[in-house]
């Protein structure tokens, strides 16, 4: 690992400060994916601008229409934390699926959306559940958010504050982990609102978290798991790798949504 300074940051201004006055310095959230990416010299950061000390990212706001939840909170209290999963249990489960022990412990929610790794969990849920991403000086609608591959909307020196969930009528989500990581061969974020629309997020799957618009339509029809089971999704855009073939990651989309659909129908 190479040497590089280490800042703790009291408040979000001082935190965004320090990383526009230094074009090599990083936000530093649990640490989970960026000193893997130092410790392997796929990043070599001046200095690290640790948030996770800052209250106001700290905070979860619970209420019937939306669950709030500052960036810096690591997964397990997502998990842990009674309102959400009196709320939106679909983000708690999700939650405590990530990883290990460990890495719900340290991993944040900031960080793992700013990472935007497309295996992660969390993208399909704020993607599945149209959130909205609060940074420093904006507001950033989910369909806005995921560009690609490891790529968001954020500008390098923007940092992310918290994420507000929209408390949707019914949701799960279901991922088909591989075994040694946890992260999602495929999964699958379902929620249906009260006026009826849909949204189905896919993770794991392709370069980046993605809406699947046919199995949208089909459980906007008919919430039913058959409904799910019935659409095709097509290999072409998927990942293939050691993991899986694209046509595997094409057949477990409609198994897991269907699932989920059954899970969210409890
Ligand atoms: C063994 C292992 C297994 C894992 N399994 C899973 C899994 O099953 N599912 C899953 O979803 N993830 C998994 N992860 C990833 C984990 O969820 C990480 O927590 C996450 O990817 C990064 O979050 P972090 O807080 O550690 O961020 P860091 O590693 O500290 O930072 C990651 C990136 O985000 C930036 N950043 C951090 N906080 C902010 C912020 N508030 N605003 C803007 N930018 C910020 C950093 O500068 C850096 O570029 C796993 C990781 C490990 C090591």
């Amino acid at each position: 690992m190479y040497a590089f300074d280490y800042q703790r940051a009291s408040d979000a201004q001082g935190a965004v400060k320090t990383i526009n006055a230094d074009p090599e310095a990083k936000f530093l959230g649990g640490g989970q994916s960026l000193l893997a990416a130092m410790k392997l010299r796929l990043a070599q950061p001046s200095t690290l601008v640790d948030v996770t000390r800052i209250p106001a990212l700290k905070t979860v706001q619970v209420d019937a229409k939306t669950v709030t939840v500052g960036a810096a909170v690591c997964h397990a209290d997502v998990a842990a934390n009674a309102q959400i999963q009196a709320t939106l249990p679909a983000l708690a489960q999700l939650a405590a699926g990530i990883g290990d022990r460990q890495v719900r412990a340290l991993g944040t929610l900031g960080g793992s959306l700013a990472n935007d790794d497309p295996a992660a969990d969390y993208p399909a849920a704020v993607l599945g559940l149209n959130a909205t991403v609060v940074t420093d000086r904006r507001r950033i609608a989910a369909d806005d958010f995921f560009l690609g591959m490891y790529e968001t909307a954020l500008e390098p020196d923007e940092l992310i504050v918290a994420v507000e969930f929209p408390v949707p009528q019914r949701a799960a989500y279901e991922k088909f982990h591989n075994p040694a990581s946890h992260f999602a061969l495929t999964g699958v974020f379902v929620a249906q609102f009260a006026d009826g629309s849909v949204r189905v997020a896919i993770t794991g799957a392709a370069a980046s978290v993605f809406r699947a618009g046919g199995l949208e339509d089909a459980l906007k029809a008919s919430f039913t798991p058959a409904a799910a089971r019935a659409v095709s999704i097509a290999p072409d855009d998927l990942n293939t790798d050691l993991h899986a073939s694209a046509a595997y990651r094409a057949h477990l989309i409609p198994v897991l949504t269907a699932r989920a659909v059954t899970k969210a129908l409890g």
